[in-house]
């Protein structure tokens, strides 16, 4: 997933596009704003770079020293104490685990242990295995204390990571920021997790790429965002091949076996951190189930594309074959 900008003639002349790509939570963000000039958007840029590295602080469950890893460190042991923001996030995240009757887990995590997307699983674990790997996964073992503000992961060896949410989560902080700051538009991309708000300076919306999963030069359509998320989960970057079928980095946590079937999902809506957590769930859910879905919550749509390269879409979402960029 891309943005793309066409400046035109009728562009209001006090405004400019500002750019910036790095890397921040391990994955590529492309930051872009709309100022009155370079100065005021390179500061608009810094802010938003400020915004995300304190969030990755906070949500990293690498870093030692982050609340998570307490968290973590913590499991079976005892509660620990959060920062609201933290503790807010989990309980959202925990309602979509509702939501999606388990497709959505933060507490998967225990499962990296033996899904590693490096080259290092060459076989299926073995079934008694995966079964021990499952008995640490289960957001109900994630117990909140609303008064004290703490978290407790009830069974020893749990874990909870927040790969498949917290990007999104960091691209609605840093827009909110910026839109704070009188920013009046812009596009947060944290690698496909995509934020857009207000429309480029020639008052046209924002354009989003829809790529090819298979070939990701390749443009199926070009669809305009106002004031919308859209994010992609795709399996294109990490999956592993074993006894010849293609499995993600998207493990359904009921059964602790990688999905297979779903080469990439998008989904529209209004926030990122939620577009975001519903793009992993339709993996676990599979094409018909993850559509039945979409279609029955409000305000969110979605494409998915299958491992035959079939494209299908939600109720509400037209996709036209154009290919290249139009405005
Ligand atoms: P992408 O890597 O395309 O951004 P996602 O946003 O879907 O993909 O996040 C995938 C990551 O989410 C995985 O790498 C893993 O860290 C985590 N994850 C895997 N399965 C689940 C799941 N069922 N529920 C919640 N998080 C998951
Ligand atoms: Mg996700």
């Amino acid at each position: 997933m891309s943005a793309g900008f066409a400046q035109q003639s009728n562009a209001d002349p006090k405004l400019g596009v500002y750019q910036r790509t790095l890397k921040l939570m391990g994955s590529r963000f492309d930051l872009t704003v709309v100022a009155e000039n370079q100065q005021k958007g390179n500061a608009y840029l810094d802010l938003a770079i400020g915004e995300i590295s304190r969030i990755e602080r906070l949500i990293s469950s690498w870093d030692p020293n982050s609340q998570t890893s307490a968290i973590n460190a913590n499991a079976g042991i005892a509660p620990v104490k959060v920062d609201e923001e933290l503790f807010h996030l989990i309980e959202r995240a925990l309602k979509i685990s509702k939501l999606t009757q388990g497709a959505f887990d933060i507490s998967y995590a225990s499962m990296d242990r033996i899904w590693k997307f490096d080259g290092s699983v060459t076989e299926m674990p073995a079934a008694e295995v995966i079964r021990r790997s499952v008995e640490k996964v289960g957001y109900q073992n994630i117990v909140l204390d609303r008064e004290n503000m703490t978290v407790f992961l009830k069974k020893e060896g749990m874990k909870i990571g927040f790969g498949a949410i917290g990007k999104g989560y960091a691209a609605d902080r840093a827009k909110e920021l910026l839109m704070k700051k009188g920013v009046t538009s812009g596009i947060i991309n944290a690698s496909g997790d995509l934020d857009a708000w207000g429309t480029q300076p020639d008052g046209k919306d924002w354009m989003v790429a829809i790529v090819n999963p298979l070939n990701k030069d390749k443009v199926f359509s070009w669809l305009p965002v106002r004031d919308q998320a859209v994010v992609t989960s795709g399996n294109y970057e990490k999956y592993i091949i074993l006894d010849g079928q293609r499995y993600t980095h998207i493990i359904d946590p009921r059964t602790g076996y990688p999905s297979k079937g779903i080469l990439s999902a998008t989904i529209f809506t209004k926030n990122a951190e939620l577009a975001d957590a519903l793009a992993t769930s339709i993996f676990v859910m599979g094409v018909e189930t993850g559509l039945d879905f979409v279609n029955q919550l409000h305000g969110v749509e979605c494409i998915i594309v299958d491992e035959n390269n079939t494209i299908s879409t939600s109720n509400n979402i037209s996709l036209k074959e154009v290919g290249k960029k139009s405005s």
